[in-house]
């Protein structure tokens, strides 16, 4: 079998309102769809963020694919590193891989992977060395959110399309204080059935997300697992002063300050486990990883690390070195979400629900439409590749999306400054 095409398609969807430490979303989130065809007429899927770098790497990535057979993707991945050896990333985003080989191999190692299982019709956790699980647990995603469900330029109801739906039951509700982010986390829970919360910090004052973590705890028990991620804008000082506070409620303190120094640091002053998928994004930054000891669990991101073959690997390399595994995630639909499910039932070491930013959206780009949550999970099934297959009036509709909303980069930054003029990243420090 031989490769004889990769079509790669951009697309936006309508995305809410959320608040993070780099600003706010964007109306539209941007991915990248890809897709890898072949002479025996088996074709493979991929998702990535987008972005016009990206877009434009991943249209480079062709002339290494065309005339290559899609098992050999150990050659694939030489070549793609080899090709785009020494190019930095310009991706937006503290946490971006440092090169982009890595980023663009992620993609094609999703899509190989899925094209190598519809042409042996298995399923791609069993091309990983099989599954572990039948079922991998997934966690509510919560956000301080302002009143729109997206879709367009602005801010407000009005300003927001009104075809646009996002998580459909808040469309036009904010999130904005410990008692809205409880009744956020109930709701989502009830949805999905997720039994453990994450909470995307950085965004207000540390006394207002601690007392956000307080009073979900209050409000689901001490049962129900509960993650802050105040995205590294927090001082180490503050990461002591509050990690103090919140060790009796958290499972894990997600990058509370900022690199593997401070991290490290922090794990001597503080007795929760330190997650990270921003002081230690790559293979390359492991040796420093174990040797500072930032961190007791990794947030791995098959979009990230290499695909979903290399994540597999780094499972090996921190059960070695005593670290934990968990799930990083950004904006994205269905293809993602399979592609993090397969790893995830075949990851012996994944042992926490995996991050999913899935449920505020509602636009998909699969012939089966939106995936459900079974009691909070994804449960894989035994259809070939991912298990999904491209809606093409889907992906024509939301990369007409993508033509017309103007956004090429994701830049929450600049999204927040519409709302509160001069904002910056540098200067949102506590
Ligand atoms: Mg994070």
């Amino acid at each position: 079998m031989k490769i004889t095409d990769l079509i790669v398609t951009p697309i936006a969807f309508d995305d809410p309102p959320l608040l993070n430490a780099a600003g706010l979303h964007a109306p539209y989130a941007l991915r990248i769809i890809i897709e890898i065809k072949t002479d025996e007429n088996i074709s493979g899927i991929g998702e990535i963020a987008g972005g016009s770098a990206a877009l434009e790497s991943l249209n480079q990535a062709k002339a290494f694919l065309i005339g290559m057979d899609p098992f050999e993707r150990n050659r694939i991945r030489i070549a793609i590193e080899k090709g785009f050896e020494g190019v930095k990333d310009t991706m937006n985003v503290g946490y971006a891989p440092k090169n982009v080989a890595n980023r663009i191999y992620s993609a094609l190692n999703i899509a190989l992977l899925d094209l190598c299982g519809k042409a042996v019709e298995k399923p791609v956790c069993d091309l990983i060395g099989g599954r572990v699980r039948d079922r991998i647990d997934f966690s509510a995603y919560l956000f301080y959110k302002y009143e729109g469900a997206g879709g367009r330029f602005g801010m407000g109801k009005d300003a927001h399309d009104p075809e646009a739906i996002g998580w459909h039951k808040f469309k036009e509700q904010q999130f904005l204080t410990p008692e809205e982010v409880v009744e956020e986390a109930k709701a989502m829970c009830q949805e999905f059935g997720f039994k453990s919360l994450k909470l995307k910090g950085g965004v207000f004052e540390p006394q207002v997300e601690s007392d956000t973590v307080i009073a979900l705890s209050k409000a689901f028990g001490k049962d129900t697992p509960i993650r802050i991620d105040p995205n590294a804008c927090w001082t180490l000082e503050t990461s002591v002063e509050y990690g103090k506070i919140l060790e009796p409620y958290l499972e894990y303190y997600e990058d509370p300050c900022k690199g593997q120094e401070a991290m490290a640091e922090l794990g001597r002053l503080v007795s929760i486990p330190r997650a990270t998928n921003m002081c230690t994004t790559s293979f390359d930054e492991i040796p420093s990883a174990i040797k500072l000891g930032s961190e007791d669990i990794i947030l791995a991101d098959p979009h990230y690390w290499g695909g979903i073959e290399a994540t597999m690997q780094l499972g090996k390399i921190c059960a070695v070195f005593g670290r934990k595994l968990s799930m990083h995630s950004n904006s994205h639909l269905g293809i993602s979400l399979m592609a993090m499910a397969h790893l995830g039932v075949a990851c012996p070491e994944i042992s926490y629900a995996m991050d999913t930013h899935y449920p505020w959206q509602k636009d998909e780009v699969i012939k089966c439409g939106r995936l459900k949550f079974d009691d909070g999970a994804i449960v894989v099934s035994n259809e070939p590749g991912l298990g999904v297959e491209l809606d093409y009036d889907a992906l024509e509709r939301l990369h007409q999306n993508y033509l017309k909303c103007g956004y090429t980069e994701r830049n929450d930054e600049i999204e927040m400054q519409k709302v509160v003029p001069g904002w910056t990243v540098k200067d949102h420090i506590f």
